[in-house]
């Protein structure tokens, strides 16, 4: 007993040792600038870190800066940060036109659409820029944690960074971990994302982690209950707003997250679970084959092209 005690100590010393080995993180690449993207080069270029965005297009990282730049200032005007601390973090926002200026991160957060085959893609695609002790994260917010890793060089330095929407507001990030996630790995982006002044909550590698797993079926049902006629849009957001004193109705939060990542996560609750339970509602398939995605396309279960949100149905 006593040497199973003095052999976990002494592979805790080495596991600490390889950890001063390992360099600081100081830059940060981060693959897609949607939501999700730059609400994580906001947070990460405040907390004086370089960050570097990548996506398909020149466009799109100009929409990221422009929203940053605007949520940003925001937060100055309401006190929360100064114009100084602003121009600073701003500055150390770059475009990344390819992996290659990825060579120098220490960390890359991919956060690009719910897809696994485009994530997967973007793994092999970035892999052989990066440094060999560079940390690969997924801010996915259902797939499988290990099985992404699997297809990447490194499932050891490889991990599960869910930040939650939008980042600088929402004080959670989950935490999981691969079959193969090492220890060294979990410290350094625990230890990253505490410096973001951010809570952490671990979860194990299950469809859908946590929060989603409790979350995505309960904004289904909302849609079923639209579906089944059982109230409208406004009736069912009023009511669990008023009834169970949500901060904003399951529907309305639908158009928030996007109806095709809502979309993705109840898929991979469906078949990562195989039970019917989690079936996604046809009526939620539909919205997202008329491309009627939410907020960011300015129609969903609201339509947000007017002076204020009218519903869809
Ligand atoms: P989004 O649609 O707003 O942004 C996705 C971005 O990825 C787009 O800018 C797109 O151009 C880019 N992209 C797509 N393919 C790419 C590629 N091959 N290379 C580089 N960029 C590419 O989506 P989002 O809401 O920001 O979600 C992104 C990720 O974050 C998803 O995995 C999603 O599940 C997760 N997430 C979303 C929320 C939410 O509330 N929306 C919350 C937590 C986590």
């Amino acid at each position: 007993m006593d040497d199973i005690v003095e052999g976990s100590k002494l592979r805790a010393e080495s596991k600490s040792e390889q950890e001063r080995k390992v360099e600081p993180i100081s830059k940060v690449g981060i693959v897609g600038g949607g939501q999700m993207g730059s609400g994580i080069a906001h947070v990460v270029a405040l907390g004086g870190y370089d960050v570097a965005i990548n996506d398909i297009a020149k466009e799109r990282f100009d929409s990221a800066l422009a929203a940053i730049t605007k949520n940003m200032s925001r937060q100055v005007s309401s006190g929360k940060i100064s114009e100084e601390d602003r121009d600073k973090a701003l500055s150390r926002i770059s475009f990344a036109e390819t992996f290659q200026d990825f060579s120098d991160v220490d960390l890359v957060v991919e956060a690009a659409t719910e897809d696994e085959t485009v994530k997967r893609k973007i793994f092999v695609a970035v892999c052989p820029f990066l440094k060999p002790d560079a940390v690969l994260a997924t801010n996915t917010s259902s797939i499988s944690i290990t099985r992404l890793a699997a297809t990447t060089d490194r499932p050891e330095r490889f991990i599960g960074m869910h930040f939650m929407n939008p980042v600088p507001v929402m004080e959670l990030v989950e935490m999981i971990r691969g079959i193969a996630t090492d220890d060294v790995t979990f410290t350094r982006a625990k230890d990253f994302v505490d410096t973001l002044h951010k809570t952490i909550a671990v979860s194990e590698d299950f469809p859908a982690f946590m929060v989603n797993r409790i979350l995505l079926p309960m904004i289904n049902e909302a849609v079923y209950t639209l579906y089944e006629g059982v109230g409208s849009v406004d009736a069912i957001d009023t009511a669990m707003r008023l009834g169970a004193h949500h901060p904003m109705g399951p529907l309305q939060l639908a158009d928030f997250i996007g109806l095709d990542t809502c979309l993705s996560i109840m898929q991979v609750l469906y078949e990562g679970l195989a039970d019917s339970k989690y079936r996604p509602c046809p009526l939620l398939v539909k919205y997202v084959e008329a491309g009627w995605l939410g907020r960011k396309t300015k129609r969903g279960f609201y339509d947000y092209r007017g002076e204020s949100p009218m519903p869809t149905r």
